[in-house]
């Protein structure tokens, strides 16, 4: 139960330690830790974490304890004192079960107590350091090199290999928002139950492949919005100004914009009298929705659509559909 483990920090000196001790409660609370003990409080240690907690979300305390000592004598589970002096991480590790942890790390000079009080003190290699980069390391260990996310604040950084890409949440619409907009534009019976379908796969998609939930279920909820007004190919675009009219994120935009087949090129754009750019799926997002839309119908239908496209003679349009389809599943 990591909510029970908790890091303290010692021999925090105000102005001097200020930004060693927010990295140490900033690296706490990334690796899953809700809770920083300082013996003496910094005000500006303490805004500046409830200031990162209330945006990027979940749960991170700072309390003062004057009395660490007691804390440490008091803890139940283990305690473990980072030292370059102590026993190896890995030995740790291999031979102890160690439970709801106070990790306890130092600034300067730890009093000799510490290593009397401690029931394990612990060096991550036996080279001075600092105690930011050993929190991590120990954190990472114990948390079995998992570092999965399950936080939802007002902001959100979703992975990403080429590009920031940071969602203010404020901007993407519950479920109960898209339901009420799609039935507002009169969205019918059919259409709605299409929707549910690429809502369902969708989720299953983001489920085995990631990207993010609250984009993937507001992408596929109003992806085909805009055939409410037209059912051309110019749905995505259409349903894409619809989304921008009500001041939802550009993301979701874009994933609407880009749903149809396996996309659509900017040349092909072109030729189709759409918007000169490019309407092809790039986030996991995007390609999710894409995807999705075109496989809701099951297996068959997936390859009669195919079809239809070839022989339509859109082979380039069937190849992305295809290549995009081979990205999610083993057997179409
Ligand atoms: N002599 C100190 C010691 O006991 O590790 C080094 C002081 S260092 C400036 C501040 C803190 O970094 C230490 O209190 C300890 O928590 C951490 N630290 C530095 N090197 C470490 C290492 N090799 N293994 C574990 N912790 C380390």
């Amino acid at each position: 139960m990591k909510d029970l483990s908790a890091v303290l920090r010692l021999g925090h000196r105000p102005e001097r330690d200020n930004r060693m001790t927010t990295h140490i409660g900033l690296t706490a609370r990334a690796f899953g830790l809700e809770k920083m003990y300082l013996p003496g409080m910094d005000s500006k240690v303490k805004s500046t974490l409830e200031d990162v907690t209330e945006r990027f979300g979940g749960r991170f305390i700072v309390e003062e304890k004057g009395d660490w000592r007691d804390l440490i004598k008091r803890w139940d589970g283990s305690t473990v004192h980072l030292t370059m002096y102590g026993m190896n991480i890995d030995e740790l590790f291999s031979e102890h079960q160690i439970e709801d942890p106070l990790i306890i790390v130092g600034s300067q000079k730890v009093p000799k107590e510490v290593f009397e009080l401690s029931e394990f003190n612990v060096s991550v290699g036996n080279q001075p350091h600092s105690e930011v980069a050993a929190l991590a390391v120990f954190l990472d260990r114990y948390n079995e090199r998992d570092i999965k996310e399950k936080r939802s604040g007002k902001m959100g950084v979703l992975p990403s290999r080429k590009e920031k890409r940071v969602i203010d949440y404020s901007e993407i619409p519950s479920l109960e928002e898209c339901f009420e907009f799609v039935r507002e534009k009169g969205m019918d019976d059919g259409l709605m139950k299409h929707t549910l379908a690429v809502l369902e796969r969708a989720i299953h998609l983001q489920h085995e492949h990631g990207g993010d939930l609250r984009l993937v279920i507001s992408g596929a909820f109003l992806h085909d919005v805009g055939r409410t007004r037209t059912h051309g190919i110019d749905h995505g675009v259409e349903g894409a100004r619809m989304v921008e009219e009500m001041g939802w994120s550009e993301e979701l935009q874009r994933i609407v914009e880009r749903h149809i087949g396996g996309g659509i090129t900017k040349e092909e754009a072109k030729e189709q009298d759409l918007p000169h750019r490019s309407y092809v799926p790039e986030t996991i997002e995007e390609k999710i929705i894409c995807h999705a839309d075109n496989t809701a119908g099951g297996k068959d239908r997936f390859r009669y659509q195919i079809k239809r496209t070839e022989d339509a003679g859109y082979h380039e349009s069937a190849k992305r559909m295809k290549k995009l389809a081979e990205e999610f599943e083993e057997d179409l």
